[in-house]
């Protein structure tokens, strides 16, 4: 989400002369978008901020800015502990970011702006250029979460859930595949509501609509809440020749007990009935989750239960994370607080048991053919006395798993593929021959 509203802010300020820059020594304005999910990227930003005076001294008409989640929850609180700092802006005040930079610009006095405004499509509706030439790109769908899962700040900080227009999402969807893009990611808390409030199109109407986009090859979406996911959307992974074959649906326990105070409004029987489900109509599908571990009064044996869930489940891919308190979050709140140390102990013992699922089902897929979307080199070598040359591509299976394979030629082919765009943005066929932890290796068929 932040890398999508990265990019709207890039959007915004380009009309008054800005350019990314490679180098924070040189540029004029230094954005930090920030995340509050958990504690540590809250710290990240201060440290980070904490660094940046010198550039100051250095250039002092330089303006620097602090937006997103942190920015939010924070408001004035940044400008007094980071004096150095000009504006701070939340997440709904993307779309008056151009006007906020000029003002002070022109006026050099430092502005707050954490209004919530409701208005979703005047955030939204700038066209983002594809100006790193990505085949795959972010396209937020939707913002804020009204589920109120006790332990999360987003409802505190992205407000109220709105779903933006299906045709204001399809228009710009239709603008990033003139620019070469082939997939999409659609993003919100929770896609499975998607449209309710307005009452537009439900969230499998909107992905048949955005199926229809002539040269878009892929879609990809997160996050499906479980509680929410509807049998209309599983149907989609049968009847959508565009959805790839993988869903995220985080579990964050596999203790009844802890999801209820999670408020995950789901239990571990209705969550795995779900996914019996998804393997039903779609066999080959990766599922991927996400966990917390140490949630206040996770006990020992609400923690075997989370295992016990992994060994049952066997998901393709895991996100571990060690609960963390978060402001207005009523979990923060609860008391049999779990101590770190155990929470760390945890942590590794759910990342060790995974890396059995992950692995096996990599080296499941050795030997077999797979289609690929190729995102770009990964590495190239030309041995020029032999004439021959080996390029190194990367790209993802429909699984969303990541394949490096290598495309034999000759040189002049080689010197071709590398001075173009290549093989990027097509689909084309992998044998798998090779599974490491983390990623696969082929070569070209
Ligand atoms: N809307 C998504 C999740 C978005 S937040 C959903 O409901 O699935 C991404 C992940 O961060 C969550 O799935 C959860 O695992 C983790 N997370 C959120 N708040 C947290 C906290 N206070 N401490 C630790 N992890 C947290
Ligand atoms: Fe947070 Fe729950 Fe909303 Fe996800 S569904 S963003 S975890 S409140």
């Amino acid at each position: 989400m932040n890398v999508y509203d990265s990019e709207q802010m890039l959007a915004r300020l380009k009309p008054l002369g800005y350019q990314p820059s490679a180098s924070m020594e040189k540029a004029d304005l230094i954005i930090v978008n920030t995340c509050a999910i958990r504690e540590k990227p809250v710290q990240k930003v201060f440290s980070f901020l904490g660094r940046l005076p010198h550039l100051k001294h250095k250039n002092p008409d330089l303006i620097i800015a602090v937006g997103g989640c942190v920015a939010q929850q924070e408001g004035t609180a940044i400008l007094k502990r980071m004096p150095h700092v000009d504006l701070v802006f939340g997440t709904h005040a993307i779309g008056r970011l151009a006007d906020n930079v000029r003002r002070i610009a022109l006026k050099k006095h430092r502005i707050v702006d954490i209004e919530m405004s409701p208005d979703i499509d005047s955030i939204n509706s700038v066209a983002p250029e594809n100006y790193n030439q990505n085949v795959s790109r972010f396209v937020t769908i939707m913002r804020g979460c009204d589920n109120y899962c006790t332990y999360c700040v987003v409802p505190y900080v992205r407000g109220r859930e709105i779903s933006r227009s299906p045709h204001l999402i399809v228009e710009e969807i239709r603008s990033l595949v003139n620019s070469g893009v082939r997939e999409v990611v659609l993003l919100g808390q929770n896609v499975n509501s998607y449209g309710k409030k307005e009452g537009t199109v439900t969230f499998a109407q909107l992905l048949t609509q955005i199926a229809a986009i002539k040269d878009l090859y892929r879609i990809r979406f997160t996050t499906s809440h479980p509680a929410d996911l509807g049998d209309d959307l599983i149907a989609s992974f049968q009847t959508d020749a565009k959805l790839c074959h993988h869903i995220h649906l985080p579990v964050q326990s596999g203790s009844d007990k802890i999801l209820k105070r999670m408020n995950r409004k789901y239990t571990r029987a209705s969550y795995q009935k779900k996914i019996d489900k998804l393997r039903a109509v779609c066999p080959e599908i990766a599922i991927t989750s996400d966990i917390i571990v140490g949630f206040p009064g996770e006990t020992e044996h609400d923690f075997k239960e989370t295992c016990n869930l992994l060994e049952r489940v066997e998901y393709d891919g895991l996100f571990v994370f060690k609960y963390s308190d978060r402001p207005n979050a009523p979990a923060s709140r609860f008391s049999e607080k779990v101590s770190e140390g155990e929470k760390q102990e945890r942590l590794a013992a759910i990342l060790a048991l995974q890396e059995r699922y992950t692995v096996k089902k990599n080296r499941a897929l050795v030997g077999s053919e797979e289609i690929i979307l190729v995102e770009g080199f990964s590495k190239q070598h030309h041995d020029y006395d032999h004439h021959e040359a080996a390029i190194q591509y990367s790209g993802r299976l429909s699984s969303n798993k990541i394949v490096n394979f290598v495309m034999h030629g000759d040189k002049d082919t080689a010197l071709k593929h590398g001075e173009g765009p290549g093989l990027k943005g097509k689909l084309i066929r992998v044998k798998i021959e090779n599974a490491l932890a983390h990623s696969l290796k082929g070569a070209a068929v």
